[in-house]
């Protein structure tokens, strides 16, 4: 049994969390936060999944963002915090938030939703999650009195949103690497000026996949791991896909759930948004059609319509944050959908290193698209869907957003009486090129950015190569007494 469904009289029980590989140790939220990547490689996942019952969740409407926080997030986190903790936490993740409701929806036209998730410092969704889990890990080393060294490859957004959470907190070092030249100007900016001695932001002569790569040999480097007690804030965090949970039931309920089934389209990369979805799926939300929507780098597309897994090289677009091949979190799901079988997950991850890809059994393909659709979105496409929100909706919408709106389109003329949600996962002005392109306008900046073009920048060109990596970081990084991650 891996559900559990909740009343209001039980007591907050201690989930605990499992590695994808089958492998590792069984760990607490905390254990599971702090070590980001397990020991075997694999990725953490609730042992089992609290079900929120129909009126508890009914009951969230009308109520605030951070309210619906407390109550999604508190059966995850068992023991280690404790109510009125957690409370003061989300207070504090969302007090930095330009938007009174957090994640605001948006009408773009007939049961068509934009989900704004883009009302955080850093101007992407990722805020959303980071924000809370630089509180969490805060809270868990101060009470250990440890240091932690947190490496994270990014595409752009996470580092930004990773060093605006994280700067200025004593028991935590920062290194971001993100593919040299191949982030936003808006993007790197808010990088490398960032102020906060504890923030090491590395230009990485490669993709992002490379950068992913790089972080992958530093947590399998295991006396290297232990000295600077890594921890990881990339979406592979198990932290950050809960947080993102939250907003599947905010926007639905809002739409009418649980009285009627919300679909959403997300424009993905890595997978941990959606995942996000699929989790609140799991936990009781009625949740229609997931609809995975990427750009030009199209290993889920095709996964889903060939039943074949197989990486190609990056190609660069103009929604940058979504230019991966390897969707790291996708082997969550194939490890719930194949009924928890770490086994194959060992042998579908061995292969994806030996032979660049791996096949999904029927049972498992037909698991997947009975609850995804997938779509591409090309770069012409994604221009056209700027133009037209801007026209007929009066709306502007970054380049990531558009991949989704242009996907979610596609799928709501299937079922047009289901409410299809978009997540908007950027600003607009995050991508200012993009959107002169589509439409020949230059969207300023926020006000409360002003100064970022004119700030000095800070940031470290390193080749492709752990052992320059490691190099850096023992230079770079001062060390306390290191967490001992399970
Ligand atoms: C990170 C990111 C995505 C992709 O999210 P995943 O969780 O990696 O699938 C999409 N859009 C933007 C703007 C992002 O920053």
């Amino acid at each position: 049994m891996l559900e559990r469904v909740l009343t209001n009289d039980d007591p907050v029980q201690s989930v605990k969390y499992l590695s994808t590989r089958g492998e590792a140790p069984v760990l607490s939220f905390n254990e599971a936060m702090l070590a980001g990547l397990a020991r075997d490689g694999g990725l953490y996942l609730p042992e089992s999944y609290p079900v929120l019952s129909r009126e508890t969740i009914a009951g969230f409407a009308g109520k605030s963002y951070g309210e619906v926080a407390k109550a999604v997030l508190l059966p995850f986190v068992g023991a280690d915090l404790d109510e009125a903790t957690l409370e003061g936490m989300i207070a504090a993740a969302y007090g930095s938030f330009r938007h009174e409701a957090i994640a605001p929806l948006a009408q773009l036209g007939d049961n068509l939703f934009v989900l704004e998730l883009f009302h955080g410092p850093t101007l992407a969704f990722k805020d959303l999650a980071m924000q809370l889990l630089a509180r969490f890990m805060d809270h868990a080393l101060k009470q250990r009195g440890q240091h932690a060294t947190i490496v994270g490859a990014t595409s752009g957004d996470t580092g930004a949103a990773a060093i605006e959470a994280f700067r200025g907190l004593r028991n935590i070092d920062v290194v971001i690497f993100y593919p040299h030249q191949r982030v936003s100007d808006v993007q790197r900016r808010q990088m490398t000026t960032a102020e906060g001695e504890n923030i090491h932001v590395v230009a990485l002569e490669g993709t992002f996949d490379d950068a992913q790569a790089i972080v992958k040999s530093l947590f399998n480097h295991t006396a290297f791991r232990d000295e600077f007690g890594l921890s990881g804030v990339n979406s592979i965090n198990w932290a950050r896909v809960l947080a993102q949970t939250v907003y599947y039931f905010t926007s639905a309920v809002a739409l009418g759930a649980p009285y009627r089934p919300v679909s959403y389209t997300v424009p993905t990369g890595n997978f941990g948004d959606i995942l996000a979805g699929w989790i609140a799926k799991r936990m009781g939300l009625p949740i229609g059609r997931l609809g995975i929507a990427t750009n030009e780098n199209d290993i889920l597309v095709r996964a889903l319509h060939d039943g074949v897994y197989e990486t190609r090289g990056v190609q660069h677009t103009q929604s940058p944050s979504m230019d991966i091949q390897v969707s790291s979190n996708f082997e969550r799901l194939l490890f719930e959908l194949s009924g928890r079988d770490a086994a194959s997950i060992r042998a579908k991850m061995a292969s994806l290193g030996q032979s660049r890809g791996f096949t999904l059994e029927a049972p498992l393909l037909a698991a997947l698209r009975a609850e995804f659709d997938a779509d591409r979105t090309s770069e012409q496409e994604t221009a056209t869907e700027i133009a037209r929100c801007w026209d007929r909706s009066d709306m502007l919408i970054d380049p990531h957003t558009a991949v989704g709106i242009h996907a979610g389109r596609r799928r709501l003329a299937e079922r047009p009486a289901t409410p299809m949600v978009v997540l908007g996962t950027a600003h607009a002005a995050k991508f200012p090129d993009a959107i002169e392109k589509a439409i020949g306008l230059r969207p300023p900046l926020p006000h409360h950015m002003a100064g970022l073009f004119d700030r000095p920048e800070r940031f470290t060109v390193l080749p492709n190569d752990t052992a320059a990596v490691e190099t850096f970081i023992r230079a770079r990084v001062g060390r306390g007494p290191a967490v001992k991650t399970a």
